[in-house]
């Protein structure tokens, strides 16, 4: 019979590589701790209306990348692709948005889009999202912008990504933006690319992220974004300039950055690298006023981000950063031989886990000779071995034996232990 398969683009973490994951995770739970963030857990499975009328119904996300299916009842439903339209459901239904409170919070898990698998390119993949409402910035940007730049800092590759910021004025400045962008690239209609030529009727901004050279070419004498700002959305953007500038945090304007799902306006922010080819952007996110009211709330001003998180593994371990500590998952193991010492080894585990209790201790199981446990002792990368048979335990002795260094074995009275254990590990 033919074994299964993972759904292609869908990944294991198999149990060499998930320590990675958590130190990862960790870091970034902690850090955000620090700053004052909440988690919220929300489901994996929304409406799928709730993600046509916040990313929008001609993003690319929506047209095509969508897994969207029916369930029993007949309701369409969709495996999130993004975690903003899921949170902001949440924060609304349980009335955390009400009364101008500022809400602070991030979410971690899964996400599904059906792209073309590639390196740093999945159908699930795993995004952290911090997610701030009712402030209206620019300090918050700012603020998200700097937390991410400690993490990138904590993690070991901040130099290797780069930030890159635009802003998108107000809806009413894209409007007239849009209106002449459409007018200039309608005369040059012929020399567009075909995906340009059909989103200049649907999305025409998501042209100036076009990577045909050609298409690029043309957009040179287009007019500009930032020419089209009004007085606040200047105000902003030059206030969340000042800010970076303060702490020191470098950064490139790129007025050809629009991201691609509706709900973004003014700041729009991505950090990228060049380690990682094609799949550059390992954090992305904006701010994103309008979508509250756009999914039935009162108005509540909101700015997030969200990270990649299998693209920055990627990165850490392209660079070298994992940390040492990180292959060794194990401190001890205990070896016994016969029935009798593996029932006091039982005991004597668990005491020991009772008196040290981050000690990583690894009881062999399934018995075999004092070799083959030995064998079993090594490779699991455990600095010491107990070794316990039957005179030990008459004894209320134990063999502590160093696995990484040449020295000798030693013997131990069972009190001992602890002590020795603590000092060694
Ligand atoms: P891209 O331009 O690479 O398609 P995006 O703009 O679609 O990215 P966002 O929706 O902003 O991405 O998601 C934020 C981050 O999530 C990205 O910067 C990236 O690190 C990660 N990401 C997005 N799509 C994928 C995917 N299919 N596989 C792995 N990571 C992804
Ligand atoms: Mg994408």
């Amino acid at each position: 019979m033919k074994t299964l398969q993972a759904v292609r683009g869908m990944n294991d973490v198999l149990p060499e590589d998930s320590a990675l994951w958590q130190y990862f995770e960790r870091t970034v739970a902690d850090l955000l701790t620090t700053y004052g963030y909440q988690q919220v857990r929300m489901p994996i499975v929304e409406p799928t209306e709730l993600f046509k009328r916040s990313i929008g119904e001609v993003t690319d996300i929506v047209e095509k990348e969508m897994y969207t299916f029916e369930d029993r009842n007949g309701d369409s439903l969709t495996l999130r692709p993004e975690g903003t339209a899921g949170c902001v459901r949440a924060m609304l239904q349980h009335g955390l948005l009400g009364g101008g409170v500022a809400q602070k919070v991030w979410y971690n898990g899964p996400m599904f889009r059906h792209e073309r698998p590639q390196k740093g390119r999945y159908r699930q993949f795993h995004q952290i999202g911090v997610e701030t409402f009712n402030l209206t910035g620019p300090d918050i940007d700012a603020e998200l912008i700097v937390l991410s730049w400690r993490l990138w800092q904590r993690l070991g590759i901040s130099n290797a990504v780069k930030l890159e910021l635009n802003s998108l004025g107000s809806a009413e400045d894209r409007a007239r933006y849009r209106d002449d962008l459409v007018a200039y690239l309608q005369a040059r209609f012929d020399q567009l690319d075909e995906d340009s030529q059909r989103r200049l009727a649907s999305n025409p901004l998501r042209i100036l992220d076009s990577k045909v050279p050609e298409t690029q070419a043309l957009l040179t004498d287009a007019p500009k974004l930032a020419d089209y700002l009004n007085d606040e959305a200047r105000a902003h953007f030059d206030g969340l300039r000042a800010l970076l500038d303060e702490v020191g945090i470098p950064y490139v304007i790129n007025p050809k950055l629009v991201r691609g799902l509706d709900y973004y306006g003014l700041t729009v922010f991505e950090w990228v690298t060049d380690q990682l080819g094609a799949q550059g952007t390992v954090c992305a996110g904006g701010r994103y006023d309008g979508l509250v009211t756009q999914l039935g709330g009162k108005p509540a001003p909101a700015v997030g981000f969200a990270m990649g998180i299998e693209r920055l593994l990627l990165l850490i371990e392209t660079l070298d950063c994992v940390p040492a500590e990180l292959a060794r998952q194990v401190d001890v193991y205990l070896v016994t031989l016969g029935d009798v010492a593996a029932r006091a080894g039982l005991r004597l585990a668990e005491q020991l886990r009772d008196a040290l209790p981050s000690l990583r201790l690894v009881v062999h199981a399934g018995g075999g000779s004092f070799k083959s446990q030995f064998k079993k002792a090594d490779k699991s990368g455990a600095l010491y071995a107990l070794v316990l048979g039957e005179d030990e335990v008459a004894a209320q002795q134990i063999g502590f034996k160093p696995l990484r260094s040449g020295e000798e074995q030693e013997t131990l009275s069972w009190q001992d232990v602890p002590a020795r254990l603590a000092e060694s590990i």
